[in-house]
């Protein structure tokens, strides 16, 4: 599940905010998403908040039509706070969440 999430457009967008690491607000300007201003300051915090290298999966999950799969591995990366991230969503203890079955990282 993890290995087809990885497509050209998440690497570029990768690479894109790699280049613009300590800008979030450039990242966002440059991602192209069309956003509300109000739900703009909210991408925008969130950006601040995550390390650069979460930046391009969480703009993906912003589209307007995001990848479901996409929108989950963001989520999770956001619950674990972006750290130890395959593990700790691998190893998930929250057995009822409703994400839990679709859960990225089940596997090596
Ligand atoms: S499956 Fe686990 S890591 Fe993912 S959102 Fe739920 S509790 Fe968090």
């Amino acid at each position: 599940m993890s290995k087809q999430l990885f497509t050209a457009e998440t690497r570029a967008l990768a690479a894109q905010t790699r280049q613009l690491a300590g800008d979030p607000a450039a990242i966002l300007a440059a991602s192209g998403l069309d956003l509300p201003e109000k739900r703009k300051a909210a991408v925008l915090a969130r950006l601040r908040e995550m390390p650069a290298f979460f930046r391009g999966t969480f703009l993906r999950s912003q589209k307007p039509r995001p990848n479901p799969k996409v929108s989950i591995r963001a989520f999770c990366q956001m619950c674990l706070a972006w750290a130890d991230v395959k593990t700790g969503v691998r190893e998930c203890t929250s057995l009822a969440c409703p994400l839990y079955t679709l859960r990225p990282y089940q596997q090596e």
